[in-house]
């Protein structure tokens, strides 16, 4: 047989799908891209896609932005590849690292390198128990966070994630605890008034934490707004509720950015959008406007004086990756920092912020659209069979996947999450681009819904 074989067939035969629905991609094949043109990809077709989730919440400049291929580019003619053991290191890493802080909401820290965010979390966890051991709490271990987060996929990224398919891994590891996932609209009881909804929250804590034993309890990490668990925005109050609970019983408060840093959420990071002060932020995905896989620990202040202390007694922190603080990622972190907060991009989230709530909230009027939610560029619309009663549609209807598939038919690249539409476009998305995105979803919706209902 001569025929040559399609891209599809090539990439199903050679590759594992990591998070695929397999159904849907026997059925329509896989989109193979070759480039990309602004927010939009174009596959080996020349098909042409407006991609409404920025690739995986990170390419935030566009798939093309020439400033960031320039930097790149400089920077592999300048010094192509190092690391940061021994006390050696590029010099871009040193200024990545000057520019975190400064950026960062913390007078005074210091930062990790990594390659991603799994890693990133899997690090902070690891200082967490190096400095308890060595300050004499070998028993401080525990890691409390909430159900539907996402934190990763390595190991303690994975027990940190709140979602039920990492019991197919055995997982999480016994140390990871999981309090309730602070989304008013889905999980307030009859009558409850949202101040009442983050009270309970907030008090569920406090119990879990006094039940585990708060010796034992390492630290709190939360997503200041959920992503992969479909875009949960925090309840009125809900982080200066739980800051009060930690505070009490001095456990650090770690907010994971790896999606809300940059400018996703109107400010530069989601504890200034909430007004809250973390302990130390995880940053990675838009830190190099998805142009090189990065990932970062910020320490703020007093975590990092800690590890130094305790860094200095034992005189090594034995830890680290081969790629950590990679000269080119951290040039071009450097020009994505610039880029995001001076030429434009945080200033046309902030702009086109009520434009997105708009649109949002004018396909939730729809029958079938339940809540919409988000914050600044992260948004989502939740179907349902029964507005009235928030009645999910039936599960093997796979809703949010065939509004997906129906989108990316139309051009239209957005995300099933649960039985949510989640959309997080790239921040130079323009406002045609933006009623592109609208128009095509509510398309999309209006042909799904009529074949469902
Ligand atoms: N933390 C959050 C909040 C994320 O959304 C993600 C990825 O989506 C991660 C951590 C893991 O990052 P990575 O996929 O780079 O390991």
């Amino acid at each position: 047989d001569t025929t040559p074989q399609s891209w599809d067939a090539r990439a199903t035969n050679s590759m594992f799908y990591g998070f695929t629905d397999l159904p849907s991609i026997r059925e329509r094949g896989a989109v193979v891209l070759t480039h990309g043109e602004g927010p939009y990809v174009v596959d080996v077709e020349g098909k042409r896609y407006l991609d409404a989730n920025s690739g995986l919440w990170n390419m935030v400049a566009g798939f093309d932005h020439p400033g960031l291929i320039e930097a790149a580019q400089a920077q592999y003619a300048r010094f192509p590849g190092y690391h940061a053991f021994f006390g050696r290191m590029s010099d871009q890493t040193v200024m990545l690292s000057e520019k975190l802080i400064e950026v960062s909401p913390f007078e005074t820290g210091k930062v990790f390198f990594t390659n991603s965010g799994s890693e990133a979390n899997d690090t902070m966890v690891k200082m967490l128990w190096f400095m308890n051991k060595q300050r004499g709490m070998p028993t401080k271990r525990k890691i409390i966070t909430r159900e539907n987060a996402y934190h990763g996929v390595t190991v303690a990224a994975a027990s940190m994630t709140g979602k039920p398919y990492n019991e197919l891994f055995g997982l999480p590891l016994p140390e990871f605890v999981h309090v309730r996932c602070p989304h008013y609209w889905r999980e307030a009881l009859r009558g409850e008034t949202e101040e009442e909804f983050t009270q309970r929250m907030a008090d569920e804590l406090d119990q879990t934490i006094r039940r585990e034993g708060a010796q034992t309890i390492a630290a709190f990490v939360a997503e200041p707004v959920m992503g992969a668990g479909g875009v949960i925005p925090p309840s009125k109050g809900y982080f200066q509720a739980i800051a009060k609970v930690l505070k009490n019983h001095r456990i650090p408060f770690i907010a994971d950015e790896v999606i809300t840093g940059f400018g996703r959420t109107g400010n530069t990071w989601g504890c200034e959008t909430y007004d809250f002060m973390p302990d130390a932020i995880i940053s990675s995905k838009n830190l190099t406007a998805g142009f090189f896989p990065m990932g970062a620990v910020i320490l703020g202040p007093e975590l990092a004086d800690t590890l130094q202390q305790v860094t200095d007694e034992v005189e090594e922190f034995p830890h680290g990756f081969t790629a950590s603080g990679h000269p080119v990622g951290c040039a071009i972190a450097l020009k994505a920092i610039d880029v995001v907060m001076n030429e434009g991009l945080a200033d046309n989230v902030k702009a086109l912020t009520p434009r997105f709530e708009e649109g949002l909230a004018r396909l939730a009027e729809h029958p079938n659209i339940g809540e919409w939610r988000g914050k600044g560029f992260m948004g989502a619309l939740e179907a349902v069979q029964d507005k009235a009663t928030k009645t999910p549609f039936d599960a093997k209807l796979s809703v949010s996947e065939r509004i997906a598939n129906t989108c990316t038919d139309h051009g239209l690249i957005c995300r099933p999450l649960g039985q949510s539409i989640v959309l997080c476009p790239p921040f130079i998305m323009t406002e045609s681009q933006m009623d592109e995105m609208f128009d095509k979803l509510e398309k999309a919706l209006n042909e799904v819904f009529k074949a469902i209902t």
